[in-house]
């Protein structure tokens, strides 16, 4: 039975769940409340460089999971990248993450990577299991990397002490005891080649598809259709009944500069006192182009005001009860699924937003079917 859909969102959760859905052959409405889609992904030219620019921050594709991106070769041309990230602490300029030569250059040492690992456990402190992201550095990397590559970085990041954010976090970064200094050691790393905003039209173009840009949703708006996918923020679907979710905002000061600023696309800043967390230099995210200018974005975050962009869903301890009290919300609530990182609460890489997506449509088609009740949600946001 074919459904009439909205779909909230045009960013990757929403544009891949109006794309399965029409395949499905359901009708889709798809609105965002900006004139792009794309969502935090969106890129575009600088009008005077020519240089592709990431609005929202640096985004690599990277997965382990095949299909995922040959779904996305389906829609563009995926540039095989390489990325590097280096970091100025202590007026000195490292590489990340920590691998052999961060530890060598940093303690002053030629260790090899037993002599590194052995050296690194001396300095580690002894936690069983770790309860928050400080404990999980200590106990992984010992007090003076902690200190020099993470603590006053994670200050600037989260707005909050590095004992206030889960252990799990930590857990993401990878130390390494090799001279491998790739950022993400996925099998498939790539950049689409004219961007992801041209990328996500791509998969909006279908005849089944409505798109509406410049359009805000409320949970009104859903009673004119069958079902409704919101990837927006979850709390003001239900109007902030229990509280504002806490999220990170980020602020990007562009500057156009000439010829080469900084030789790599993105340099964190771990200093207390740097004022700014990394700048990206949005060339180098797409080294198969040559331009003569350069265009660098300082980025800064801070905590996310009403009329703010959400970026990052901070997540802490404190927040678990909040959040529960809107995930039981949204359980009870009838003809909606809340998907993508804002509608999940999630910090969600790309590959995962469009492997839930899939997932998603296929278990609400199934759900059409057998007459059963749709999934509340892609993924799981406790
Ligand atoms: C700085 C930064 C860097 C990142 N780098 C990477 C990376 O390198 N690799 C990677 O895999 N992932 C990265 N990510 C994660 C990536 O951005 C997300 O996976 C992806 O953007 C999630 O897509 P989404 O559609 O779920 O959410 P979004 O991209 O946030 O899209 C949601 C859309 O919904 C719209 N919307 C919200 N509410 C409403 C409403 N009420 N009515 C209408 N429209 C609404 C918004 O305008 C937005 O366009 C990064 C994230 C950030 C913040």
């Amino acid at each position: 039975m074919n459904q009439s859909i909205l779909v909230v969102g045009a960013g990757f959760s929403g544009a891949v769940i109006a794309r399965e859905l029409a395949n499905n052959g359901h009708q889709v409405t798809i609105c965002d409340a900006r004139s792009n889609v794309g969502g935090n992904c969106h890129t575009e030219r600088d009008k005077q460089s020519g240089v592709m620019v990431h609005r929202y921050g640096p985004h690599i594709f990277h997965t382990t999971d095949t299909e995922i991106w040959e779904y996305v070769s389906q829609f563009t041309t995926m540039k095989p990248y390489r990325h590097s990230v280096r970091t100025t602490v202590q007026s000195s300029v490292y590489s990340l993450p920590i691998n052999l030569q961060t530890i060598n250059q940093f303690f002053g040492k030629t260790f090899n990577s037993d002599e590194a690992r052995a050296f690194l456990a001396d300095q580690c402190e002894d936690f069983q299991a770790p309860q928050n992201f400080e404990q999980a550095a200590l106990a992984s990397i010992g007090r003076p990397l902690y200190e020099a590559f993470f603590r006053g970085y994670t200050i600037k990041q989260w707005g909050c002490d590095p004992t206030e954010i889960p252990a799990q976090v930590f857990a993401r970064l990878p130390v390494r005891f090799n001279y491998d200094d790739r950022y993400f050691d996925h099998r498939l790393v790539g950049i689409p080649a004219d961007g992801y905003t041209a990328l996500i039209q791509n998969i909006l173009d279908h005849p089944q598809i409505d798109l509406q840009l410049n359009t805000t949703c409320t949970a009104q708006d859903i009673s004119d259709y069958d079902h409704c996918f919101w990837t927006g923020t979850i709390d003001s679907y239900f109007n902030f009944i229990h509280g504002r979710l806490g999220y990170r905002t980020l602020s990007f000061e562009m500057a156009r500069k000439a010829g080469d600023w900084q030789g790599c696309a993105v340099m964190n800043y771990g200093d207390i006192s740097a004022p700014y967390t990394r700048v990206t230099e949005h060339k180098h995210l797409a080294p198969w182009e040559d331009h003569n200018e350069t265009v660098i974005s300082i980025e800064t975050s801070k905590a996310c005001g009403p009329t703010d962009t959400p970026y990052y869903p901070t997540r802490k301890l404190s927040e678990r009860d909040q959040l529960k009290s809107y995930v039981d919300m949204a359980k009870a609530a009838p003809n909606v699924t809340f998907a993508g990182r804002l509608g999940t609460y999630r910090y969600l890489n790309m590959d995962t937003c469009i492997r839930a997506a899939i997932d998603i449509v296929a278990a609400y088609c199934s759900a059409v079917t057998s007459g059963s009740p749709s999934p509340n949600f892609a993924t799981d946001p406790l």
